[in-house]
């Protein structure tokens, strides 16, 4: 029986190292499939089509969401971003887990339809060590910078939609503890009810049987 695999969803403050943490998790182990996102904002210094994201003019974006290509899509920032839906089908059926790392309003149309999913919050240290990072970046104007840090506030007020944080302070510990929420997820009642009907199954023949 092959497990199915969990969708889980990574939000949290621009800032706050998940993309670090996305390849630090699927350096580490197998089991990983990371969804990668189409937006319409302008690739940054260093990122490449196809890798951090599908790159896309605002028609081809709107085409897609004609067709139900994603299973979300926000504007974030003054740019739409979403989650194409065949990869995601597609590992998950496949066992993979499958990491959505996308802002909070996308989060909540994923649990709403994937009541299942799994949603998982990594946060800074503290406010002012997001400020440092968003700084040090040094890819983005102060304007820019600003913007983010306005809509951490915002999304900071979602966060009990959430099923679990993570603090990302050592990204070694932080992508342990990601991985361990994930693996717990596994082990739930509710995600092993085939296993235990069929030992429910085994155990009456089995006792029936020895009569
Ligand atoms: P950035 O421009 O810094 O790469 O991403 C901005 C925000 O958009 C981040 O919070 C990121 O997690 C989020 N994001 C990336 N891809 C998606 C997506 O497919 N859907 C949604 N809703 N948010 C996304």
């Amino acid at each position: 029986m092959r497990r199915r695999g969990i969708l889980a969803v990574v939000s949290g403050f621009s800032g706050a190292g998940k993309g670090t943490l996305m390849k630090n998790l699927l350096k580490q182990y197998g089991n990983y499939a990371l969804s990668i996102s189409m937006t319409t904002r302008l690739p940054r210094e260093g990122e490449e089509d196809g890798r951090e994201y599908f790159f896309v003019s605002k028609e081809i974006f709107e085409e897609k969401v004609e067709r139900n290509g994603f299973i979300e899509y926000a504007c974030y920032c003054d740019n739409y971003y979403g989650t194409p839906r065949e990869y995601v089908e597609y590992q998950l059926d496949m066992g993979k887990d499958v990491l959505l790392e996308i802002e909070i309003q996308g989060a909540l149309k994923v649990k709403e339809k994937f009541p299942e999913a799994l949603l998982l919050f990594v946060m800074p240290p503290s406010a002012k060590e997001l400020k440092n990072r968003l700084t040090g970046r040094g890819t983005e104007t102060p304007d820019v910078v600003s913007k983010r840090l306005n809509r951490a506030i915002l999304e900071a007020q979602g966060i009990e939609n959430y099923d679990y944080i993570v603090i990302n302070d050592d990204l070694e510990i932080c992508t342990q503890e990601l991985h361990s929420i994930i693996n717990t997820a596994h082990k739930s009642v509710r995600r092993n009810e085939e296993f235990i009907e069929n030992m429910r199954q085994e155990l009456n023949v089995l006792v029936k049987g020895e009569k």
